[in-house]
């Protein structure tokens, strides 16, 4: 019989961001991968968009992006400030705020907008937000689309170690917490925010891809690698634990993890497919309307 010991997850890299964009004209994004060419290296992960923060002015006409298409993937955004409508043509609708998440399955293919929540606009504020995209295997990109609003009350919290903060768990288990998404392969997703000067150990399955994001403050993971605002480590599929520090202030981070899918990825623009052919598929069939339209 052998025994299995801990072991440490290194950090594979540090990325800054590799490009700044609008999408629609709601969301200022700073794009970690793919911009970065880490979609081997962070798989069942996609994408990730960092949107703000940036303050928006009252308005009566609410920014954000139009009616627009995906397939074969899911798209999972993270609200931190603001508020953020979305809308789709499985009559999908729903509202997030700060520690809300949105889950939204395209599989087959949707048509869908996401906008400045109306009312918000209206007062103007800050937005703070993460868009990542997680890939589905062959077996069920073509699956019906799924929609789960996840709200703040719905995600448990778990208290860190040595009073180092707290960890709410989107996606995934940590001790007896389970994340309340529901997702195709496993997956961890967790909104982690530590006390300055303070030091805890987080578990991430060996064999799973994981990155760590921060978003506000300074982080040194295993003692000795540094990860400032805007930054993603990238960490090893081997080991089962890594040490985060929050240096200087309070810091918010987000760790994602997932089993990688090992397969061929070809993507267009909101597609993201095995293959070319059913790459041209998905655009004949948005293109006939098959995805649906808003009514
Ligand atoms: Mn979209």
């Amino acid at each position: 019989m052998t025994i299995q010991t801990a072991t440490t997850k290194g950090v594979r890299g540090v990325y800054r961001p590799g490009s700044t964009h609008m999408v629609g004209d709601g969301f200022p994004v700073r794009n970690l991968f793919p911009s970065n060419e880490l979609d081997e290296q962070l798989s069942p992960f996609l994408m990730l968009d960092y949107a703000g923060p940036q303050y928006f002015p009252p308005t009566d006409h609410p920014r954000g992006v139009g009616e627009h298409p995906h397939r074969g993937f899911e798209t999972v955004t993270i609200v931190y400030q603001g508020r953020v409508a979305h809308r789709d043509s499985g009559g999908n609708a729903g509202v997030i705020g700060p520690g809300d998440v949105q889950w939204m399955t395209a599989a087959s293919g949707v048509v869908h907008e996401e906008l400045h929540e109306r009312e918000w606009a209206k007062q103007g504020g800050t937005l703070q937000m993460i868009q990542l995209w997680v890939n589905l295997p062959a077996q069920f990109k073509m699956s019906p689309p799924r929609y789960q609003t996840i709200l703040v009350h719905d995600i448990p919290a778990v208290a860190l170690e040595n009073d180092a903060g707290t960890l709410r768990v989107i996606a995934g288990q940590v001790g007896g917490a389970k994340g309340p998404a529901l997702t195709f392969t496993p997956v961890e997703l967790y909104d982690v925010r530590m006390r300055a000067g303070r030091e805890a150990e987080l578990m991430l399955p060996a064999g799973h891809h994981a990155g760590v994001f921060v978003l506000s403050g300074s982080v040194t993971l295993n003692g000795t690698t540094s990860v400032g605002e805007a930054d993603l480590a990238v960490l090893d599929v081997d080991g089962d634990r890594t040490r985060l520090r929050a240096e200087g202030q309070d810091a918010t981070i987000l760790v994602m993890g997932g089993e990688p899918i090992r397969e061929p990825i070809a993507r267009y623009g909101p597609f993201v497919m095995n293959t070319r052919q059913e790459l041209v598929q998905a655009v004949d069939d948005y293109r006939a309307g098959r995805m649906g339209h808003l009514s």
